[in-house]
């Protein structure tokens, strides 16, 4: 039986299992996905003895994105640009490979859900410059994105992702976000906010074009308070499960030999875990 698992600290309200679960059962695998709770400290000996606990790879969530990254002998090109690792497998070698899939997730759902968003060349904003938000500005780049603004509580993590990242992605202080939107095609919500237990997105939209499109990574709720405002407006929406679908994928594929679909019937599945949650 080939066995992966997700491992953070905490662990137990990553969603993760609901994906890779529903996958090894659609798809009669003889496999296992668990969850790993593991501190802070005893992270680098939990990844030298992957394989010897029984794991062909893992999932990595917060806080250990940096270690993984850190403990793996060959991280790839994504992993080593965004600084941190989601995903990760051992070779017939024993060495540990390391990807970074967000970026991966959130462009192949938004390409699928708004193909045409850097169409016309228009401005990107992106509000946030946590790991997430690091990522995506690797994702929008890599994809072509001309000009991204980046607007960021503490302005000092925006200019370091700024500087990180190149002259493609320039600062916007936090209090011009507002204005900041008049010329933009995509605006994407990479904080925290909004997310169920935080405050939500202090963002006025009026500025935004209606034609632009707004996606949140944040996914639960699923409809968040910025997604109901631009929908409201007529804005197009791309909501936050999409990105969590669509990077599970590379490392299932790595583990279990199968390449996954993202169906609308995952989507059901793992939004009515959200709802209950
Ligand atoms: P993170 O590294 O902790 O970054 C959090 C970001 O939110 C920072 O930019 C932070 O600004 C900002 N923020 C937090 N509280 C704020 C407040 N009160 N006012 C203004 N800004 C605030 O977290 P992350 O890993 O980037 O994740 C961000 C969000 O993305 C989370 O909700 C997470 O669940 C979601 N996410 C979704 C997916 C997906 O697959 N859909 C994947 C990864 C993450 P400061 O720098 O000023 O603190």
């Amino acid at each position: 039986m080939k066995r992966a698992c997700v491992i953070g600290w905490p662990v137990a309200h990553s969603r993760s299992p609901f994906i890779h679960r529903y996958w090894l059962k659609l798809y009669g695998l003889d496999g296992a996905y668990e969850l790993e709770a593991v501190r802070p400290e005893e992270i680098g000996g939990f990844l030298k003895g992957l394989g010897q606990r029984g794991y062909a790879g893992a999932n990595v969530t917060l806080p250990h994105k940096e270690a993984a990254l850190a403990a793996s002998d060959r991280p790839d090109e994504a992993a080593t640009a965004i600084g941190a690792a989601n995903t990760l497998w051992l070779d017939a070698n024993g060495l540990l490979h390391a990807s970074n899939t967000d970026a991966y997730g959130f462009m192949t759902h938004l390409s699928a859900e708004a193909p045409d968003w850097n169409a016309d060349g228009r401005p990107v904003m992106v509000l946030g410059a946590g790991g997430a938000a690091r990522a995506i500005l690797h994702g929008l780049l890599e994809a072509g994105a001309t000009k991204i603004q980046l607007a960021n509580r503490t302005e000092d993590r925006a200019e370091a992702l700024a500087k990180a990242f190149g002259s493609r992605v320039v600062v916007v202080p936090w209090e011009d976000r507002n204005t900041a939107l008049g010329a933009c095609g995509l605006l994407v919500n990479a904080t925290s906010l909004g997310m169920t237990g935080k405050p939500p997105l202090d963002l006025d939209l009026s500025a935004l074009p209606v034609d632009a499109t707004v996606a949140d990574i944040v996914y639960s709720p699923l409809q968040t308070p910025l997604l109901a405002a631009a929908k409201a407006r007529g804005n197009r929406t791309v909501d936050g499960l999409g990105m969590l679908l669509h990077q599970a994928v590379p490392g299932f594929e790595r583990w279990f030999g199968v390449r996954p679909e993202v169906t609308p019937e995952l989507r059901a599945h793992v939004a009515a875990h959200l709802g209950a949650s």
